[in-house]
């Protein structure tokens, strides 16, 4: 028996929860907080960053990121507990799990490169894996 069956607090802490999700319908944006970085993402870049098994045969296929409408909005946040979060879009895409993890990674990459080269951080991302 290993000595690690006893909760360990600090792989808990490892996970980037965020401590507020708020839709912002007016702006079509989802806006994330954690302590140290806020990023609003807009639903179009949101949408586009799918991991569901169909995305990422489009995005295989087309060696970039999927092509959305470009009014596409956020319907619904399901909260999956210390998964993540499954987004509704209003396209009637609802098959995206996004880990907390890879919210992080969005909003990194959104704070980090700006709104016009947005896709190509996600690209950089995926490609990184
Ligand atoms: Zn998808």
């Amino acid at each position: 028996m290993s000595s690690s069956a006893v909760c360990d607090e600090t792989d808990v802490q490892e996970v980037p929860y965020p401590y507020a999700l708020e839709l912002d319908p007016r702006a079509c944006r989802l806006e994330m907080k954690w302590p140290d970085l806020q990023a609003a993402v807009p639903y179009k870049v949101l949408r586009q960053s799918c991991r569901c098994s169909v995305c990422e045969s489009v995005r295989r296929a087309l060696d970039d990121v999927p092509p959305v409408d470009a009014g596409v909005t956020l319907l619904k946040i399901e909260l999956l507990g210390s998964m993540g979060v499954q987004l509704f879009f209003s396209d009637g895409h609802e098959r995206g799990i996004y880990p907390w993890t890879y919210l992080r990674r969005i909003a990194d990459g959104r704070a980090a490169e700006g709104v016009d080269d947005f896709p190509q951080a996600l690209m950089k991302g995926w490609k990184d894996e």
